[in-house]
């Protein structure tokens, strides 16, 4: 199942789900399954219902994608299919960005980031890359520059230095540049690992919460190929979304909540369209409608490809949430 799916010259967007397990403490609660994946491009949700007169009764939702994941995929399964047909594109000058869309505790940040002992897309990335660059001799001096940041409540911060606070611009030619944003050059996947998860530890902590609270910020995570004339070869990023749950907070009545609410529902939004708008020709892209769309501009942009990873809890107390995901993800292509 390790075999990658190469994508074609003209393929821009590949939209896959991941299924996660049903963990130990939600089966204990009596949690069940409601998610079959029927085949690699197949997805049943069987929704209970109940009708007029209290019986009960099962609708059964069915969703096509690019690629479904199931439970017992790994990060290095979900990757060959996702990023890794996407590293010869950045060789050829190319980008590509990589989202984990869904609602929290759906599996996005095991997806993206991951931890030291089972590393996330990006790491599974960045080792293809040094394996290339370690191999050819025309690439040998090209350099690994890696940047960190997240996007809370339209505002952006540098996870890669003690959460400065960063400004988006756009060049005379029209080019998002995000002043002064930390580039760190990593020659190893160790140190790159060690980077990102120290940088990772950094996160939003959320305005009323205490406890770390990632579910509000988008992480983004970029590695560039530069020569050494700091010229950018080509790009890679992983962008770890904020919880999809969190749009809905657009109609709380606390003041702080609604606003990062409102934020994350218009991003959201904003990100459908631009993706949609990258397999259209002459298409309107709107770029500008959210910080988040707005510094990921050249993601939508000429040479780009893209891949979503819609991230789904398989637990029927999630059946709302999910399907909203399903019903998103499904509108992105
Ligand atoms: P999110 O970032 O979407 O809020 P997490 O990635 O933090 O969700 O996942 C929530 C929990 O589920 C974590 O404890 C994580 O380790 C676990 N988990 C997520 N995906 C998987 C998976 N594919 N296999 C095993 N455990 C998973
Ligand atoms: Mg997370």
């Amino acid at each position: 199942s390790e075999k990658e799916t190469p994508w074609t010259e003209s393929e821009k967007i590949r939209v896959c789900v991941r299924k996660r397990p049903l963990g130990l403490r939600e089966e204990r609660r009596g949690e069940v399954n409601i998610i079959t994946v029927k085949d690699k491009e197949t997805l049943l949700l069987h929704e209970k219902k109940e009708a007029v007169d209290l019986t009960q009764y099962i609708l059964q939702h069915v969703f096509y994608f690019d690629e479904v994941f199931g439970e017992s995929c790994t990060n290095q399964d979900v990757y060959m299919k996702t990023a890794h047909p996407l590293i010869q594109h950045i060789f050829n000058g190319g980008n590509a960005t990589c989202f984990a869309y869904g609602q929290t505790g759906a599996g996005k940040t095991y997806t993206m980031i991951g931890t030291q002992r089972n590393p996330g897309l990006y790491a599974l990335a960045a080792k293809d890359i040094f394996r290339q660059l370690e191999a050819s001799q025309s690439k040998k001096d090209l350099l690994v520059l890696i940047s960190f940041y997240e996007i809370y409540c339209g505002q952006l911060y540098d996870l890669l230095n003690g959460r400065k606070r960063l400004f988006a611009r756009e060049d005379s030619k029209h080019v998002v540049q995000i002043v002064g944003l930390r580039e760190v050059q990593v020659d190893s996947v160790d140190l790159l690992l060690e980077v990102i998860l120290k940088g990772g530890k950094e996160r939003s902590t959320g305005a009323t919460g205490v406890n770390s609270d990632s579910s509000r910020s988008h992480a983004i995570i970029q590695i560039q190929i530069k020569d050494t004339a700091n010229r950018t070869f080509g790009r890679i990023s992983f962008i770890d979304l904020a919880g999809s749950e969190r749009a809905a907070d657009a109609r709380d009545s606390d003041r702080q909540t609604k606003m990062e609410g409102a934020e994350i529902n218009q991003s959201l939004l904003a990100l459908k369209e631009c993706i949609r708008a990258l397999d259209q020709e002459h298409a309107h892209t709107p770029f500008r409608q959210s910080k988040l769309t707005q510094v990921l501009k050249d993601s939508f942009i000429g040479n780009s490809k893209t891949c979503m990873i819609a991230n789904v809890s398989p637990s029927h107390i999630a059946t709302e949430h999910t399907l909203n995901t399903l019903r998103y993800a499904d509108r992105v292509k």
